[in-house]
């Protein structure tokens, strides 16, 4: 399996594999590899000749320094995995120093607005992080098509509209969320939940359910005081947020219509670990 460290050798193997017909699948992570980023990498390798999967913890995109600090990093048993979905697969592991040449900073974004809601609201500066890393990855990599999970559904919006105003020549492939047996959804940050907390959080995923069936005959703001009910009265999980918003412009749902896709979007804390889920409520 193929490795590369640095940016410059990457560029140099991908222009020298890449014929004028050959497409390149690319899976942007942050490692810590489960059955989700599997999932995106094994549609990569059915619908692209080459497929490459970045593990890149990405600095500017962290809002709380724990967070950053705390983020597993397993890149041994990442390679290993990843060489086991396909030993065709290449890796991109680059360091920061490679990726921000010494300025460990964000450019900021205009997402019309899309950066500012939900995660934006809640971890300031997030979104420029993301834009910043995605875009410079691209550049670099040059994908036909690029694989995110629907579990960041907000994150997929944003790259979609930064695709849009940039004329990137890139397709965004949205891939399915993976759960665990009790329904959490799977995360990197879920490695850091204790064996109890991580069965209690199949909690997040039933209150989800829960709010699309109140959703299906009542308002969204009934919904969501049923949902804040639900969480003052669990004692390990806080809510950070719940919001039913439209799913093409994000903004929350004030007033039902018929013609529109609703999404519900959660962030819960758990002993500082901070945990994302969505379902649609269509
Ligand atoms: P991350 O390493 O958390 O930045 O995630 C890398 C990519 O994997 C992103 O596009 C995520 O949306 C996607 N992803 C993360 N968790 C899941 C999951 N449970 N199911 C499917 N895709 C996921």
């Amino acid at each position: 399996m193929q490795i590369f460290y640095g940016k410059a050798a990457l560029m140099d193997y991908l222009s020298t594999l890449k014929t004028t017909n050959s497409s390149i699948g690319f899976v942007p992570t942050m490692g810590a590899l489960h059955e989700g980023h599997q999932s995106l990498m094994l549609q990569s390798t059915k619908e692209n000749d080459i497929t490459v999967v970045s593990i890149f913890v990405n600095p500017t995109q962290f809002n709380n320094p724990e967070d950053l600090e705390k983020y597993p990093r397993t890149l041994d048993a990442d390679i290993i995995k990843i060489s086991n979905i396909n030993p065709n697969i290449i890796a991109f592991a680059p360091t920061v120093h490679d990726m921000y040449e010494g300025k460990t900073l964000s450019q900021p974004f205009d997402f019309d607005g899309l950066e500012n809601k939900m995660e934006g609201k809640f971890r300031p500066g997030h979104f420029d992080g993301v834009g910043t890393i995605v875009k410079r990855l691209f550049e670099i990599v040059k994908p036909t098509r690029a694989y995110f999970g629907e579990k960041d559904f907000q994150q997929v919006q944003i790259i979609k509209k930064m695709v849009e105003k940039n004329h990137l020549q890139v397709t965004i492939v949205v891939c399915p969320i993976h759960r665990e047996i009790n329904n959490l959804a799977m995360s990197s940050r879920n490695e850091r939940l204790t064996l109890h907390e991580r069965e209690e959080a199949g909690i997040i995923y039933k209150i989800l359910n829960g709010a699309k069936a109140k959703f299906s005959n009542n308002s969204a703001e009934k919904t969501t005081q049923w949902v804040k009910n639900q969480f003052k009265k669990n004692k390990i999980f806080t809510l950070e947020y719940f919001e039913i918003a439209d799913e093409k412009t994000l903004t929350t749902c004030k007033r039902k219509s018929k013609n529109k896709k609703y999404r519900a979007f959660i962030a819960v804390f758990v002993n500082n670990i901070r945990l994302i889920d969505t379902i649609s409520l269509n």
